[in-house]
């Protein structure tokens, strides 16, 4: 299990060709059917095959398609044939049945909605957490797909291997295949014998925020605008302990970040301090307050950047139990099955409690960056002029300008890292905010 692209399907068909026996692959969604009893017949068909072919490999992909929780969902008549789909396999992957040698494995990137009779041992009982990888999983994995083009001649493997890595935090197996079959594309389409360093950056600066609109140009009053609201969030984490590290800040509009982005390097950790939130907060709302600083009027292009620190914060408050008036309390909002809960589980005092907190850490957060960007206005000032000479500048170009960040860490990966299955199950899953979007608000016209 894992998020999308990070090779679940790729790392069971290399299992059986390490194994060297037949492999059946299947997809969860083949058994859905609207006609009743084909899904289970399905599932029998299935089983049947892999008896005759023993020893062999059956790969179940997005098992969540039938294996989402029982006797949820309301009834909606479909769910009848998925619920005996699933009980189908489940009598098949038992003791009942002879299956010896045969080996099942499944793929998904929703474990959560999986019906726990799926998980017990005998079953499903071994989970593998296939995450995206870091620096050094990001090299081996751009080793494999850069010898398939054709780049610079005067570069080795190692090193575009080594820069492209340090350029994409995050990325997945498959986004980093996409990069490098991008920046082919863009080369082709300038006519270049071979990809250069320009190619594989705006290749990055695609997947990151979809195709540049060369359409859609915006004024220069607008640009001046935008370019100050990213030198805000870009001065306003350069300078806070805990917020992750600039990597890059484009103002070039873009389908998913019409106004622009920032990319930062997020810490390859599971657990997060209060102190990492308060200072994200901080980082989002950098933006507004440069516009306010500078032009003191505020835009609609904070409306997202505004969203993430409303839900930081009543996360603080209400998720973590990181709030004093409020205690040590969890109230997930959403259910087990990740539905979204109607009614609180809380008083009316305490909804009013929550609201006033949440104003409380908001209104500090706001207060603090102020007052910071108010000091560090002329800093501002340089990087947004910078930002409207050259659109996309790299942290080497704010470090000119703001000098050494003085806070960041040697290298990669000293945080604590948990390593058991049940560990990091357990671990708090809030990724900090690797690219601080910019996205038009909804109705707006830019
Ligand atoms: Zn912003």
């Amino acid at each position: 299990m894992g998020p999308p692209g990070t090779g679940k399907t790729l790392l069971a068909k290399a299992t059986a060709g390490e194994a060297s026996v037949p492999f059946l692959s299947v997809s969860g969604s083949d058994f859905v059917e609207m006609f009743v009893g084909v899904g289970p017949s399905r599932v029998r068909d299935l089983f049947a095959q892999a008896k005759t072919m023993a020893p062999c490999i059956i790969f179940i992909d997005e098992i969540d398609a039938i294996g989402r929780s029982r006797g949820k969902g309301g009834g909606m008549g479909g769910n009848d044939e998925r619920e005996n789909t699933l009980n189908q396999l489940l009598v098949e992957m038992d003791g009942f049945v002879e299956t010896g040698n045969i080996v099942v494995m499944a793929g998904t990137n929703r474990p959560d909605v999986l019906d726990s009779a799926l998980l017990r041992p005998g079953r499903f009982d071994r989970q593998i957490q296939v995450d995206p990888p870091d620096i050094k999983g990001r090299v081996e994995i751009l080793k494999v797909y850069l010898p398939k083009v054709k780049y610079q001649e005067d570069l080795e493997l190692d090193e575009v291997a080594q820069r492209l890595a340090a350029l994409t935090p995050g990325f997945t197996g498959a986004e980093l295949a996409n990069v490098v079959n991008e920046a082919a594309l863009i080369a082709a389409r300038y006519e270049k014998e071979s990809i250069d360093f320009d190619d594989f950056s705006g290749a990055i600066d695609r997947i990151i925020g979809g195709l540049e609109k060369k359409s859609k140009v915006l004024s220069l009053e607008e640009k001046t605008l935008v370019a100050h609201h990213e030198a805000g969030h870009a001065v306003t984490g350069w300078f806070l302990k805990h917020a992750a590290p600039l990597l890059k800040v484009s103002i070039v509009p873009r389908g998913s970040a019409a106004l622009g982005y920032a990319q930062y390097l997020p810490k390859e950790q599971k657990l997060h301090t209060k102190e990492q939130m308060i200072d994200t907060m901080c980082m989002m709302l950098g933006g507004r307050i440069a516009e306010k600083i500078f032009f003191d009027k505020v835009s609609t292009g904070a409306q997202d950047d505004l969203q993430k620190v409303t839900r930081l914060a009543y996360s603080i408050v209400t998720l973590y139990g990181m709030n004093d008036a409020i205690g040590n309390r969890s109230y997930p909002s959403n259910n087990q099955d990740g539905s979204i809960q109607h009614s609180r589980p809380y008083s009316e005092q305490t909804a009013e409690l929550v609201d006033e907190e949440v104003r409380a850490i908001a209104n500090a957060a706001y207060e603090r960056t102020r007052v910071l960007l108010t000091e560090k206005k002329d800093l501002m000032a340089a990087i947004a002029k910078l930002l409207l000479e050259k659109e996309v500048i790299h942290k080497t170009d704010v470090e000119a300008i703001l000098g050494k960040r003085p806070f960041d860490p040697g290298m990669l990966g000293n945080g604590h890292n948990p390593t058991s299955s049940s560990e990091r199950a357990s671990a708090l899953d809030v990724q900090p905010a690797m690219i601080v979007q910019d996205p038009a608000p909804p109705g707006a016209t830019l």
